[in-house]
């Protein structure tokens, strides 16, 4: 089986029938709120504390104790929902009851039929759009670690709980079954963390868990409808996403291929082995009972204070690439831009840009040169002077990028920094006479190099040669380009004054 990579399509053709097949993908994030306190209680909300001692009544369920909905939550959360172009609806909370170790009250109060924020969607970078069903409001669960060898809860010799993430505040965007490829569902989760930072609304860090992925994968002749979908766990990196799609698919067709039917599932990721495997079916479904919670109010924010939120959102990544795109003349989905962008270089790319620096210059630059810290503080007038030193050719990309590295450090202008270091790249005039001059006392190997026919192995080496000789009588300052085009010239026109051409 192969995929046929990178065209969007998604299609997969089988290596045992040649049929091609179609992937859906529909993934569900979860991510955690950047509150200072817990949904419910004013327990510090905070990564990597001692187990088990940012508890409460509330957040540990005892009895009696009453929840009491956190404004800050609620703020982050219709961030995310605006960012997302969803609506925003009054939201009912509801008891999503069931019993694990990790949640102490027996039921996860959660947004369920009535979700706060509604129907909206995300732009990819490669111009595609994925739908946002939802994207509401609900708290964490505790950690279990279970101890032994397979790492979950069967088979294990026994279980550690923390209960610290214990009513932490979590949103969950569920995505449309628009995603097509592995690749896809990557950019979606990549675009998605840029807009929660962009935010604030989260830290949104895989590693750490406050950023989780759920994959729905299901395949289908083109044009069929829906398959049967499979739900792949808590995936947590772009790569294992990417990569456990991709096998799933490849297990769904392999599995229909062969005469059978597709299992609706959840499944885990097992990174070692490259596979997926079962966890529990989908056909003997829990029941959540869920039913509104008693203890919360509805949730329906005012029309003033949505009004806020969208004046106070920043300029998302995808129209600070279209913005810096449009000024470079390029589109956005060029390295340069999409780079900048995610370093927040691209006000100092725009605006060395619009101070006349060359534009696809100026994006090599912060693409390659300045990935460095400070970089943000340069004055974007001094990188258009930069860059317009370079094409002039008074500095080669060499000197350029040592300029620009003490740029970064001391604030200097680029001509001050390059005349201190001696750096002028030699004007053509300068460097013609140099040339010539090395020609002139090498007479035996130019001689070599005019005759030499133009498939000849010597070239390469005494092109070499001279370019060597050169660059040591320029003391480093000639541009190896400009060499290089000035002996294939004095050749071409020695060849021809010899009658060899
Ligand atoms: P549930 O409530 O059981 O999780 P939903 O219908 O709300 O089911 O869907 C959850 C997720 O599954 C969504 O992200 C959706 O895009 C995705 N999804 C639904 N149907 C399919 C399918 N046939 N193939 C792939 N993904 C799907
Ligand atoms: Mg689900
Ligand atoms: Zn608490």
């Amino acid at each position: 089986m192969s995929r046929s990579g990178g065209d969007g399509t998604g299609l997969v053709v089988s290596g045992s029938t040649g049929d091609a097949w179609e992937l859906v993908i529909g993934l569900e994030v979860h991510c955690e709120l950047a509150t200072a306190t817990k949904l419910f209680c004013a327990c510090p909300n905070r990564f990597g504390d001692e187990p088990n001692t940012n508890v409460c009544p509330v957040c540990l369920g005892l009895p009696g104790s009453l929840p009491v909905l956190n404004k800050a939550a609620v703020e982050l959360a219709l961030r995310i929902g605006r960012a997302l172009g969803c609506t925003v609806r009054p939201g009912v909370f509801a008891r999503k009851n069931y019993f694990y170790p990790d949640m102490p009250k027996d039921y996860q109060i959660s947004q369920y039929d009535q979700p706060t924020n509604v129907d909206g969607w995300l732009g990819l970078p490669d111009g595609s759009r994925v739908g946002i069903e939802r994207a509401h409001i609900e708290e964490d669960t505790g950690k279990n670690t279970h101890a032994g060898d397979t790492g979950r809860i069967h088979g294990s010799d026994y279980s550690l709980i923390d209960y610290n993430r214990a009513g932490v505040p979590l949103v969950e965007i569920v995505g449309r079954p628009d995603i097509a490829t592995g690749d896809q569902a990557k950019a979606f989760v990549s675009e998605l963390r840029k807009i929660l930072l962009a935010t604030g609304a989260s830290d949104a860090k895989m590693e750490e868990g406050s950023l989780r992925v759920d994959a729905n994968v299901s395949v289908r002749r083109p044009g069929a409808g829906l398959g049967t979908r499979c739900e792949i766990k808590n995936l947590n990196s772009l790569r294992s996403l990417g990569r456990a799609i991709d096998h799933e698919a490849r297990r769904q067709i392999e599995l229909i291929e062969a005469g059978d039917r597709v299992t609706q599932q959840t499944r885990h990721w097992d990174e070692e082995g490259g596979c997926t495997r079962p966890g529990r079916s989908k056909e003997e479904a829990e029941d959540y009972r869920y039913f509104q919670e008693p203890d919360l109010v509805p949730l329906a924010p005012s029309a003033e204070w949505v009004k806020d939120i969208d004046e106070a959102l920043p300029t998302l990544p995808a129209k600070r690439r279209s913005a810096l795109g449009a000024a470079a003349g390029m589109a956005d989905t060029h390295a340069g831009v999409v780079i900048a962008v995610d370093r927040d270089l691209d006000a100092l790319g725009l605006a060395a840009i619009q101070a006349g620096g060359d534009p696809a210059r100026v994006l090599t630059h912060i693409e390659h040169n300045l990935a460095v810290e400070g970089a943000d503080a340069l004055e974007p007038e001094k990188l258009a002077d930069l860059v317009k030193l370079e094409l002039e050719g008074k500095l080669t990309a060499t000197q350029a990028k040592v300029v620009l590295a003490e740029m970064v450090a001391t604030g200097t202008a680029p001509a001050e920094i390059a005349a201190a270091r001696g750096f002028e790249a030699m004007a053509t005039s300068a460097l013609e006479a140099t040339v010539d001059e090395v020609i002139g006392s090498e007479q035996a190997e130019w001689d070599e190099l005019v005759r030499a026919p133009e498939d000849d192995k010597r070239i390469k080496k005494l092109n070499g040669f001279f370019t060597g000789k050169i660059m040591k009588a320029s003391r480093g300052q000639a541009d190896g380009k400009a060499v290089n085009a000035l002996l294939v010239q004095r050749r071409s026109a020695a060849r021809v004054e010899r009658g060899l051409d």
